[in-house]
């Protein structure tokens, strides 16, 4: 009588599993995460955007690698950089609680 219950509940554990793998899958077929994103003192807004998109399946949508563009030649180059510096650094803190607040789900 015990042996099976222990078996039964071994097998619930298992489908249990099942289960979440399967859930886990299905969110992550939405994930809108990116491998990289060029951020350009051009086109801030677009960063901006971009960071403010959230993912399905992560909450904090992640960004990849961010590659740089200053344009220095610009009028208001200096103020468009100083713009986007101040986004990737709120971006670069958000990842860092987003990270942490995943880590403390599991
Ligand atoms: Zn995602």
């Amino acid at each position: 009588m015990l042996r099976s219950f222990f078996s039964l509940r071994r097998r619930v554990a298992k489908l249990e599993r099942i289960v979440l793998d399967w859930n886990q899958k299905k969110k992550l077929a939405n994930c809108n995460c990116r491998q990289a994103t060029v951020a350009s003192s051009l086109d801030v807004e677009q960063f901006e955007a971009q960071m403010n998109l959230p993912c399905p399946a992560h909450g904090a949508r992640r960004l990849g690698c961010i590659v740089v563009i200053e344009h220095i030649a610009q009028p208001d180059g200096k103020n468009q950089m100083a713009s986007l510096q101040q986004l990737l650094e709120e971006y670069r803190a958000r990842s860092v609680c987003a990270m942490f607040s995943q880590l403390g789900k599991h």
